[in-house]
């Protein structure tokens, strides 16, 4: 290890795991966070102390960045904190923990990031390696942090990877980076759109022409970012899908999106020589991730969906689209993350029956529907409550989908609680 003193931002998942590491490979560690001790688990402390590893609870002292040679910060860490900035006026290089992780694999890398469909792409590539015999882990922002992974017995590694971790990348290189889309979200962070397409271009920046870029050609936003790479551009589009036998017939997760999800998937897997024939049977099988689009239960004709994953209006939009000719119930709203309704307001006019909004949004969302003249909309004081109003409003034959397209922090600890809950009301009920 070539940093004596490491400070770690951030004690989540990720700085947890980065420290654990860190300390391992011989580093004196230090983990700040925000929090204070009240709110952190007891047995991690320990667990990380019995590991020589110091803490700081409740906030970051001028402490955290004096002996520092290297800062590792959390993705939820903001990077314009004072003591950030201070770090970086010393000189200090401050880097993500994939970052890290980077620097210490040996294992040839592939790296999923978008708006939307990471975590399906990623699990997806996962499966398909696996199922051609690879020895394979699938890591990142999907749940097990990349810098946990020792990847001396793997042949692969595939990582999801958000904007957020791009932001403190210095070397980071994938063998395959893989672009999906470009979508309105994380504004609240990025401020622009511009910014926010400068982060997603860091998963290629160190790539050279021995590298593989794998990228949505039916998306303009990524056409245009993918422009001045030096890595081989492989593009896919769901246009030429037929072409390659690869219909949505031959798919088990549903909607258009997912063709395009295949497509990604199959590119990346084929690089790593997995036979079509694999491909294909991992295709046929594939039940999806839970909380994307997932069919939750029937009753009296009616099906209900939990999308919960859908943060953001694109996501949304591609659950309506999965469901066009049905009846739509759906259940919007959550936390507002403030960016354009303009093009999803447009499909529900035209394809959805009912709205029934929930959360902080519902204002805005209310305003704006009715601003557009769509005047189907039912207010709910509680998810429970949403599902009660969608049972007296859907006939045989209806699909009742909640697709918030806002995040879950307003009522729930994360998106998955919100899932979970709306299963568990769904099973009560029906
Ligand atoms: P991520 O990890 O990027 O958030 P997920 O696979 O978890 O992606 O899906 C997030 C949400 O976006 C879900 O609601 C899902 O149905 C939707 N989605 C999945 N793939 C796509 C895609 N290619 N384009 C747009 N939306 C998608």
């Amino acid at each position: 290890m070539r940093y004596k003193y490491v400070s770690v931002f951030g004690l989540a998942k990720s700085g947890i795991a980065a420290a654990k590491r860190l300390a391992k490979l011989g580093a004196r560690v230090l983990v700040t966070e925000i929090k204070p001790a009240e709110q952190v688990d007891p047995s991690i402390v320990k667990e990380l102390q019995d590991m020589g590893v110091d803490l700081e609870l409740g906030g970051h002292s001028p402490a955290a960045i004096e002996k520092a040679e290297l800062i590792v910060v959390s993705p939820d860490v903001h990077l314009d904190i004072p003591i950030l900035e201070q770090a970086k006026q010393k000189g200090i290089p401050i880097i993500s923990e994939i970052e890290l992780a980077y620097q210490l694999l040996k294992k040839p890398l592939i790296a999923v990031t978008g708006t939307n469909g990471k975590t399906t792409v990623t699990t997806l590539i996962g499966e398909m390696l696996k199922a051609g015999g690879k020895k394979v882990a699938v890591a990142g922002n999907i749940g097990t942090p990349l810098i946990s992974v020792d990847d001396s017995s793997l042949d692969y590694l595939v990582a999801e990877i958000s904007s957020y971790q791009l932001e403190t990348t210095v070397d980071f290189r994938p063998w395959i980076s893989v672009i999906l889309n470009i979508q309105p979200d994380h504004l609240e962070r990025h401020k622009t759109m511009a910014e926010y397409i400068k982060q997603k271009q860091r998963i290629f920046k160190n790539q050279t022409s021995s590298d593989y870029l794998i990228y949505n050609q039916d998306d303009p936003q990524v056409v245009k970012m993918v422009k001045g790479a030096k890595s081989k551009l492989i593009g896919f589009s769901k246009k030429k899908a037929k072409l390659l036998g690869l219909a949505p017939s031959k798919i088990k997760i549903p909607g258009e999106h997912n063709l395009e999800n295949s497509l990604a998937a199959a590119n990346a897997a084929d690089l790593c020589s997995i036979n079509k024939e694999t491909i294909a049977q991992t295709l046929r099988a594939f039940p999806g991730v839970e909380h994307r689009i997932e069919f939750v239960a029937e009753k009296n004709g009616v099906s209900f969906y939990n999308d919960s994953k859908a943060t953001n209006p694109a996501s949304t939009i591609v659950a309506i689209k999965t469901f066009f000719g049905q009846g739509i119930i759906l259940i919007l709203g959550g936390k507002d993350k403030g960016v354009s309704l303009v093009e999803m307001i447009k499909l529900i006019k035209k394809k959805v029956k009912n709205v029934i909004l929930l959360g902080e949004a519902a204002q805005r969302f209310e305003q704006e529907l009715r601003k557009a003249g769509y005047n189907n909309i039912h207010l709910a004081k509680s998810l429970e409550d949403a599902v009660t109003l969608s049972l007296s409003l859907a006939k045989k034959g209806d699909i009742v989908l909640l697709s918030p397209a806002c995040a879950s922090f307003d009522m729930f600890k994360n998106f998955e609680e919100r899932g979970k809950r709306f299963k568990e009301i769904c099973a009560s009920k029906l």
